[in-house]
């Protein structure tokens, strides 16, 4: 029979299924299931508990019931607990009371259900009463059971629960919970008893096992709930993983003044700083800290109220930390003095705090330095570099009256967007009109997670640090400022207000999460800088490092087996400078053209368009030359030292030009009015654009076929290149040009333009009597390119990757229409797994690329290959490319960071698969049926908690 429950002190048998990898582990008996199970074995005070493995919700979701022997085995399970407590499921005399909680292997916090108390009904809460002269927290306990029990299985919605609590504390002048008597939750029982009666037309199950049978079920059934899926889909969560359930002995914070519960991260979750971070409630249940509903107190203070606990809580949390080396979240219940430890897991946090704790972590020497560049994802590098609010906007819209009031600074980041009030229309108002959205609620519920995800941000008038809605914004990098008390929400009237100011649905507001400040209106952004952020810099300093050591992938001789270098695509020595402060190592791409298009060169480039004769273009030319030997100049000295790549004219010559419309009805209009100055001009104008135009141009006369057409256009830009090159190189700055001619087809194409080119590169240098280093490349555009590149290799020293007009070519997809029109229904309907302009195509773009390198390198071993097109600042088009053997990847400068970041996890990921593989052939020479121990490292980890 197969086991699907694994009780408390199974761990080693747990480890023994899955083979021991604590990643495993976590797949069988989910996150939460393996966190309790590693800390009853350490010797934490956890209460007994048993846990329903994954496979058996997968086995549920395939078969819609329970598997064969689960039900038997949970009974079996149970009887542990009762042993192991004393206590006795369904018994008046010593009653067993258990929660029911979800645990998928990936943390999904709030997705999915949970219910408490489990074992009461009429005959045990009487018992209980008799056991702990406390009817009051008796009878408040089975209210919430009902309450639970009917939203969570039964599918009741919780108004129905909430509104006779309403109407009855009303009649008794209640204003708080706390007033309620015993009395008055038993009458509430009743209460909620009738309300399942009628909304289900069944009674509430006063038998312990049912309610316990049923709640497994709907955990199960849970994991497929709107909220997880989309929770699923955001977070890319795979479906089949399935969700554990974690039957747990109930322990309660709600005995009385020695009773209490909390919630705690053992460092700041949104700044990183290493300090208990956490809030607790005496007298109170779990649920009630985590709502927001009740104010809590500070994690500090509970030194004075419960010293012995606090100090036993501070100890187990240092341990904790150390042996997962990371930040964890804990849960805690104290009952009658009594610390319990519910929960640890590794703790959502903000980007800024992801990258503080991973570089402390470091110098504590918790964790090793690759290990730090790895803990941070390259989204919440992304996140540090997004704009925050210019501070002198910020003054003067303080100045002006317009801060109407603060909250709790929950999760950084700036958000300015028009307010609505509930879930579904901030969803809908960002999703179907495109509108910047604030979602503002008094607080948030795991139903709401899909406005928060629509929204730029959050503001909520109710909740702590740790309320849901604080920590759900932290994971997504949601702007969030909770807790704002000043602020009165009607939701009826669609409406809130903050002294004086009133704001509607729809109008905008502005929200700052990193200091909790809100305004009315909008408030302008600014980039932020990364020379402030001290520590991130550490972080990609280590990143670089990672790619700048040998053997960091297996490769054909002469290949690179360092990682990837970082280039970015700038066109102004503006640019350049940025990149090279974000840490770029060359510049992979500038595109010359956007050059022409400055005010005073457009008329000047148009002339030499329609120039009748070779000379009178060579003409126009010979004017634009001092402007593109000034830019490359700056290029050169921004980059002195560092290759920079300079790509020749690309588009097709009629961007250039006004547009055929508008000048057909200026003609139109000239022609009317009977005017006849300039007539004739610009009817010659009218006539070349006409003759410019094409069907297609994309697949027109562009690229090397423009240069073939004119060379004129790029002897100019060669020249220009190369004199720019020899002054700095007189001036003393080392001077990297490298030429790259777009579009290639067929190795004809370089073998007509290239030596034509590198003539007069050879005169310029010459001439001005200057050696240099350069280089002479073509992009991989076409995939004819591709498929020929061993030819194309003859001519070319350098390949980069144009994915963008790859990606258009290899699908026969426009990239200036495709998104509009079919990619996002393709991707909807899973025909396309991503959009492949944002995402490498490995099958098809990123096998090309594969080919064309390999073919590439068997005519020039030494060929530098990158990549240039949008891909070069995506995480996993760059994980691609470290694969494939490219040297760099190239991207916007913004992007830098980000890609750095992804460089060196593409390595280090390379290098554990590497790794994994020599590990797994020696092991099978040496053992051959042996079977695969786990890793040291996880091992040495365990014991550290012992
Ligand atoms: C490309 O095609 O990927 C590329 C970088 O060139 P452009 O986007 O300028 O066509
Ligand atoms: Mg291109």
């Amino acid at each position: 029979m197969k086991k699907w429950v694994y009780v408390f002190n199974e761990i080693r048998a747990v480890e023994k299924a899955t083979g021991g990898s604590w990643d495993d582990v976590k797949a069988l008996v989910g996150g939460k299931g393996a966190g309790l199970l590693d800390m009853t074995r350490a010797g934490v005070p956890v209460p007994p508990f048993f846990t329903v493995t994954t496979a058996a919700c997968n086995e549920y979701q395939r078969m819609g019931k329970f598997p064969a022997g689960l039900w038997t085995q949970e009974l079996a399970a149970l009887k542990q607990i009762e042993k192991a407590t004393g206590k006795k499921f369904g018994s008046a005399d010593k009653p067993l009371l258990v929660s029911c909680r979800s645990g998928a292997k990936f943390s999904m916090p709030g997705m999915m259900d949970t219910v408490l108390n489990i074992g009461l009904t009429d005959e045990t809460a009487a018992g209980m009463v008799k056991l702990t002269g406390n009817p009051r927290f008796v009878y408040d306990s089975y209210r919430r059971l009902v309450e639970m029990f009917g939203t969570v299985v039964l599918g009741i919605a919780d108004e129905s629960f909430e509104e006779p609590l309403k109407v009855y504390k009303q009649k008794k002048g209640y204003k708080l919970d706390v007033e309620m008597t015993a009395d008055d939750w038993k009458e509430i029982v009743r209460a909620f008893r009738v309300v399942v009666r009628d909304t289900k037309g069944i009674d509430f199950p006063q038998d312990p096992y049912k309610q316990l049978e049923l709640a497994t079920e709907a955990v199960f059934k849970s994991w497929n709930g709107k909220r997880a899926v989309d929770y699923r889909r955001k977070e890319k969560i795979p479906d089949n993983l399935g969700t554990a359930v974690n039957i747990v002995t109930m322990v309660f914070g709600n005995m009385g003044e020695d009773s209490g519960t909390g919630v705690a991260f053992t460092r700041n979750p949104s700044t990183g700083e290493p300090k208990m971070m956490g809030e607790y409630l005496l007298n109170a249940q779990g649920e009630d800290v985590v709502a927001g509903i009740r104010n809590t107190d500070a994690i500090e203070n509970l030194k004075q109220k419960m010293p012995e606990a606090y100090k036993q809580f501070m100890g187990i949390t240092a341990r904790l930390e150390k042996h997962y080396r990371e930040i964890q979240d804990v849960e805690f219940t104290i009952e009658r003095g009594k610390l319990w430890m519910l929960q640890t897991r590794n703790g959502k946090r903000t980007a800024k705090a992801a990258v503080k704790i991973a570089v402390d972590m470091a110098g504590e020497g918790l964790i090793t330095k690759d290990e730090a560049v790895g803990r941070v994802s390259p989204e919440q590098v992304d996140a540090l570099l997004h704009p925050r609010f210019d501070d002198r906007a910020k003054d003067e819209a303080q100045a002006a009256g317009r801060m109407i009031g603060t909250g709790v600074n929950a999760s950084p980041g700036a958000a300015v967007g028009q307010v609505y009030f509930d879930a579904d229309t901030a969803e809908r108002m960002s999703k179907e009109q495109k509108q910047e959205v604030v979602m503002v609620r008094p607080f948030t519920k795991p139903d709401d997670v899909h406005g928060m995800i629509a929204a730029r941000g959050v503001l909520t008038s109710e909740g702590g640090a740790t309320s849901h809605a604080a920590v759900v914004a932290r994971q997504f990098g949601i702007p969030c400022v909770v807790g704002a008390a000043i602020i009165k929400i009607d939701l009826d009237k669609r409406v809130m207000t903050a002294g004086d100011a009133t704001v509607r649905e729809g109008e905008w507001i502005s929200v700052d999460g990193g200091t909790g400040q809100v305004f009315t209106g909008k408030i302008a952004m600014t980039e932020p800088s990364l020379e402030e952020q001290v520590e991130l810099m550490t972080l990609l300093t280590w990143a670089d490092e990672i790619c700048g050591r040998p053997n960091q992938r297996s490769a054909p001789k002469g290949w690179p087996t360092r990682g990837l270098q970082v280039w970015a695509n700038a066109d102004y020595p503006k640019d350049a400078r940025r990149a090279r402060t974000y840490g770029a190592k060359g510049i992979g791409l500038c595109r010359t053209e956007h050059m022409f298009f400055e005010p005073e060169r457009l008329p000047v480039v148009q002339r030499m368009i329609l120039a009748g004769s070779s000379d009178e273009r060579t003409r126009a030319l010979n004017e634009l030359l001092p402007h593109q030997r000034q830019d490359f100049d700056g290029l050169f000295e921004a980059m002195d030292g560092l290759p920079v790549i300079i790509r020749l004219i690309d588009p097709p010559l009629h961007e250039f030009m006004p547009s055929e419309e508008e000048l057909f009805e200026e003609v139109v209009t000239m022609r009317v009015k009977g005017e006849t100055s300039g007539l004739a001009e610009k009817e010659k104008l009218l006539e070349t654009i006409r003759g410019l135009h094409e069907s297609n141009p994309m697949m027109g006369l562009r690229g090397v076929r423009l240069s073939i057409a004119m060379p004129e256009i790029v002897e100019m830009q060669v020249r220009a290149i190369f004199e720019a090159a020899a002054d700095c190189t007189k001036r003393g700055i080392v001077a990297k040009p490298e030429v790259m001619i777009p579009l290639t087809g067929t190795v004809k194409e370089l073998e007509w333009i290239q030596p034509r080119l590198t003539r007069i590169a050879k005169a310029v240098m010459h001439e001005k009597a200057v050696e240099f280093p350069y280089k002479f490349g073509t992009m991989i555009e076409i995939p004819r390119a591709a498929v020929t590149a061993a030819e194309v290799a003859k001519l070319a020293e350098f390949f980069s990757f144009g994915t963008n007009d790859l990606t258009q070519m290899t699908f026969g997809y426009s990239r200036d229409d495709a998104e509009r029109n079919f990619l996002v229904t393709y991707v909807e309907q899973g025909i396309l797994p991503v959009n492949p302009f944002q995402t490498l195509d490995r099958e098809g773009v990123g096998r090309l690329m594969k080919m064309a390198i390999d073919e590439g390198r068997t005519t020039r071993p030494e060929l530098e290959v990158g990549i240039c097109g949008e891909h070069g600042g995506d995480p996993e088009s760059i994980e691609w490319c470290h694969v494939i053997g490219n040297d760099y990847v190239s991207c916007s400068p913004f992007r830098v960071p980000i890609a750095r970041l992804a460089a060196a996890q593409a390595a280090l990921k390379s290098r554990a698969h590497d790794a994994g593989k020599a590990g797994a052939s020696r092991a099978k020479s040496k053992r051959p049926k042996a079977r695969a121990r786990p890793k040291a490292t996880t091992r040495s980890r365990r014991t550290a908690l012992r």
